[in-house]
């Protein structure tokens, strides 16, 4: 099973699709951790790439397309997995499909959390307070809201053409949005 989640920053995203794959054995591909651990390693790459994650601002696609495909050919053997960041942009979301026609897979299902600006804004203040995050300081979070809300969004389009889009609502506690996903997941589970 190949699970997709959208999400501005503040949604619940990462805690879902971390959950996810946790209970259901899959691999959890998250792109903000890939960056970071790449930047952490340093060298070249790390070099490369920190400029644009402390600006909040996209990595250009042809460096992220490279990455991601690395790490899926990586989890090839996996029963599935979970992405979360990924794909971004309209021209990710072509080679995504690019690249899992090439691996011989599909995605499953498309969980799109939805969440009002007000609150993703005032979730990310909190952690910025909380965890100090280098990239949670208010600039860089409007930078990173503005930036989902102009090239992300609009991907929940092209699952909902595929067929495989579940809007959840997003505004409450981690459990309840959890149980919802997963009894998405039965069903899909049910269908194949
Ligand atoms: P958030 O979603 O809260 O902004 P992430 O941890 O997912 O945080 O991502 C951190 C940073 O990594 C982004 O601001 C961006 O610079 C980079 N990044 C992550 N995923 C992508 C992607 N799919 N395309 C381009 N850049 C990305």
């Amino acid at each position: 099973m190949n699970v997709l989640l959208l999400g501005p920053q503040g949604s619940g995203k990462g805690t879902q699709a971390k959950r996810i794959a946790g209970e259901y054995g899959l691999a959890y591909v998250g792109t903000g951790d890939i960056m970071r651990a790449a930047v952490a390693r340093d060298g070249d790459l790390g070099g490369h790439l920190r400029p644009y994650l402390d600006s909040g601002t996209l990595v250009p696609d042809e460096l992220t397309v490279a990455l991601i495909r690395d790490r899926l050919d990586d989890e090839d053997s996996t029963p599935g997995f979970v992405l979360d960041g990924f794909p971004r942009t309209m021209a990710q979301a072509d080679a995504l499909d690019a690249l899992l026609r090439e691996l011989d897979r599909t995605l499953d299902i498309v969980f799109e959390l939805q969440v009002s600006k007000e609150v993703s804004l005032e979730r990310l203040l909190k952690r910025a307070r909380e965890e100090g995050r280098s990239d949670d300081t208010p600039d860089v979070i409007e930078t990173r809201l503005a930036t989902y809300h102009r090239e992300t969004a609009p991907l929940a389009e092209h699952y909902r053409a595929q067929g495989i889009l579940v809007g959840i609502h997003g505004e409450r506690t981690i459990n309840e949005v959890f149980a919802e996903i997963q009894q998405a997941l039965e069903q899909v589970s049910v269908r194949r």
